[in-house]
């Protein structure tokens, strides 16, 4: 279930559960098929339809909410992303960040090289190809004369990460996440 804020900005994707209990407590919305906002009395009351996902409750069959809308500004925690290659390959738009090449098998490289006292962070770790890991070697970008396309930093989307590991996102959620996905597939 997509959770957006209050400018419908996506925030989280959460479980079917999560997002019952935020309907329940009053902390959001569910957005139906037109994208008109119910508070979880209305929501209960709607029918469901037999080919819409539902679930059982205590009250009967309710139709599982696809679309969350939080009533106050982003009250719901963001997930801090876990430092890992596969994310930053997503952060990254798994292409080099040097030559921009998303053909190539991708390794990580450390911008400042580990031998030199880099860190593995955020800041430090980029995606990039074979061939220009082999060029930079154990020098910086300024020694080895290569330049980073994109500075890199923490990614501040989690639902962006989320959304990798799912095969299919939900059509409803499309129109809230142009612009919010690194690639174009
Ligand atoms: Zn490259």
């Amino acid at each position: 279930m997509l959770v957006l804020n209050r400018s419908y900005h996506p925030v989280r994707i959460t479980t079917v559960r999560e997002a019952f209990s935020l309907l329940f407590c009053g902390r959001a919305d569910a957005l139906d098929a037109a994208y008109e906002p119910h508070c979880f009395e209305r929501w209960a009351g709607l029918r469901v339809e037999a080919h819409e996902p539902s679930v059982r409750t205590p009250r009967g069959a309710l139709r599982a909410p696809r679309l969350l809308l939080l009533r106050g500004y982003n009250r719901v925690p963001r997930t801090p992303l876990r430092l890992s290659r596969r994310n930053v390959f997503l952060r990254d738009g798994h292409a080099c960040m040097y030559c921009g090449d998303d053909e190539d098998e991708l390794t990580i490289d450390h911008v400042l090289p580990r031998s030199r006292g880099g860190r593995s962070s955020w800041e430090n770790l980029v995606a990039c190809c074979r061939r220009c890991n082999l060029d930079k070697g154990h020098r910086t970008p300024e020694e080895a004369g290569m330049t980073l396309r994109v500075r890199p930093a923490r990614p501040t989307w989690t639902v962006v990460v989320q959304l990798d590991g799912l095969k299919h996102p939900l059509p409803d959620w499309e129109p809230f996440l142009e612009g919010v996905l690194p690639r174009a597939s």
